[in-house]
């Protein structure tokens, strides 16, 4: 494996040497079985970090064969050891916080001290689980008619193939793996090509915290759609987990239904966020800087498009637009940054697209608007205002650092904005009447609402989307669940024929 890095510091250098860049298949790293490359690049430089191996079809085959082979074993280890094992994974990542913060910033991009707060925020889905493990139950009943008894077990649903994205690296891994190891699952990992070094070097923590050989497979590749085909295809896979783009994720599902699969996908999102009138002006203002601006935009919970009621809206957009301009535009690595590079250069291409088309239909450029003209794939932190319905930016997901702020008059009129999407992810309002907050969360069509925050993300709520956003949860207590199965047993009354 080769490795481009002359103009890196000394900690970037020894980081990027001690990441395994194999193929993770029962237990051993190994080279790719056609010895093929990925190579993996630096957004902030357009330099490539690392060449790891890039997975084939039979390896793939491979891991799904070592998955199902240890299916059994590891569903019989006890949950409380299970739980052990996570929880020592959980100890190691804290413990390894800046080598995962800065191999995230390095191969995504995000600023170093929002990387620290991906590591905080995926370490605890590995707490969370590991504590859920204990907790699997099942239940004995009286049937109603007072005959049967029911007795309801559930059991791990089977091997787990788990496909995330690039922008969390380290959380979309450990939201799958957490629940689908304490649930007795085997899997097998497939990250993101653009972000794969994260997963490598917690695949190896795993194997240090006592994973055995087989039960986490973790498999990087250039050929995403040729290597988990066959997976779905194959009986012995019984589950998929998809984090990603609505586009694909449908065509996963479509793939999956020959095998009748279990599946749960966390796909885009367009989530409105709404200033009312009576909202406290500092409270909204904040929480739409932290909704829009995290991660660069770049996440499925951002921000896309700000509806402000019209009394509110002057002193908002001044405020807003203030505090977009504070913000610092650097590679993620430098220590003043707050925002860092979007990830690649066609992000970078459809973010300028979706401004210069904003600006054609009539909105007017509040602050930003421009690419910077350098090495890596940087756009500025950038406001729209009077954006009409008809520019795309309202419609399509941004995933990038573009807030487009557009003005309602009523209530009413909000909420049919807001649910104009075939998205329904999240949403977040900003009142500070109750009543009005609950009508919001009754009405709006999303599977979360941050109410008077603009952060919902955390490892004991589920999180997950409606409509074209998704199926099923992570995290909370629901997010186990999507990993078991539940069997029921039918049993005869045990009076029947007692001579009591
Ligand atoms: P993406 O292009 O859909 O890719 C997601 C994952 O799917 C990657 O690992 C990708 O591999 C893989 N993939 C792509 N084509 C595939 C195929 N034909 N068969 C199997 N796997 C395939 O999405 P992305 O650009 O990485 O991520 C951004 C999207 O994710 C956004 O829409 C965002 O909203 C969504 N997201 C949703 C959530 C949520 O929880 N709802 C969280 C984070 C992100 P390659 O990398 O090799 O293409």
């Amino acid at each position: 494996m080769t490795t481009t890095h002359a103009s890196r510091s000394d900690q970037e250098r020894t980081l990027l040497a001690s990441i395994p860049a194999g193929l993770l298949i029962d237990g051993q790293w190994r080279p790719a079985s056609d010895n093929g490359v990925l190579p993996v690049t630096d957004p902030a430089t357009g330099e490539v970090l690392l060449e790891i191996a890039s997975a084939t079809p039979q390896d793939g085959a491979d891991a799904l064969a070592a998955a199902a082979a240890a299916q059994r074993r590891w569903a019989r280890v006890p949950a409380r050891d299970r739980g052990e094992i996570l929880r020592r994974a959980y100890e190691a990542v804290v413990a390894r916080t800046e080598d995962f913060a800065l191999i995230m910033t390095l191969e995504m991009g995000k600023t170093l001290a929002e990387s620290r707060a991906e590591v905080a925020y995926a370490a605890e889905f590995l707490r969370w689980f590991s504590q859920e493990a204990t907790r699997i139950d099942g239940r004995y009943s009286v049937a109603p008619d007072g005959n049967s008894r029911l007795l309801v077990t559930k059991k791990p649903v089977g091997p787990a193939l788990l496909i995330t994205p690039w922008n969390f690296p380290l959380a979309m891994a450990t939201r799958k793996i957490g629940p689908a190891l304490a649930a007795g699952c085997t899997v097998i990992l497939k990250p993101a090509a653009l972000t794969p070094l994260t997963a490598l070097l917690f695949s190896q923590v795993l194997i240090e915290a006592g994973v055995p050989d087989g039960v986490v497979n973790t498999i990087p590749t250039r050929h995403a759609g040729a290597v988990t085909g066959p997976l779905i295809a194959d009986p012995r896979l019984r589950k998929l987990s998809f984090t990603g783009s609505t586009e694909v994720g449908q065509r996963l599902l479509k793939d999956a239904a020959d095998q009748v699969l279990r599946i749960s996908m966390e796909l885009g999102g367009n989530a409105p966020l709404i200033v009312f009138d009576d909202a406290d002006l500092d409270t909204a203002v904040n929480g739409a800087m932290l909704a829009k601006f995290r991660n660069n935009g770049e996440a499925c919970t951002a921000a896309n498009r700000i509806l402000v009621q019209e009394g509110i809206a002057p002193a908002f957009t001044e405020r807003f637009v203030a505090r977009v301009k504070e913000l610092t535009l650097a590679r993620g690595t430098d220590p003043d940054a707050t925002v860092g590079p979007v990830i690649d250069q066609d992000t970078l291409d459809k973010v300028a697209d979706l401004v210069a088309d904003a600006v054609q239909h009539g909105a007017t450029l509040a602050a930003g608007g421009h690419t910077l003209d350098r090495p890596g794939y940087f756009h500025e932190p950038t406001v729209l205002t009077n954006v009409p319905a008809t520019a795309r930016v309202m419609r399509e997901e941004i995933f990038g650092p573009v807030a487009p702020i557009v003005t309602f008059s009523t209530e009413q009129e909000a909420l049919e904005l807001a649910n104009s999407t075939e998205f329904g992810l999240v949403g977040y309002a900003f009142t500070s009447d109750l009543n009005r907050g609950l009508r919001v969360a009754e009405d709006l069509e999303v599977g979360m609402l941050g109410l008077n925050s603009g952060l919902v993300s955390n490892p004991a709520a589920p999180f997950g989307g409606v409509k074209h956003s998704g199926l099923g949860r992570e995290g909370g207590r629901e997010g186990i669940e999507e990993y078991l199965e539940t069997t029921y047993v039918g049993i005869a009354n045990p009076y029947q024929s007692a001579d009591l």
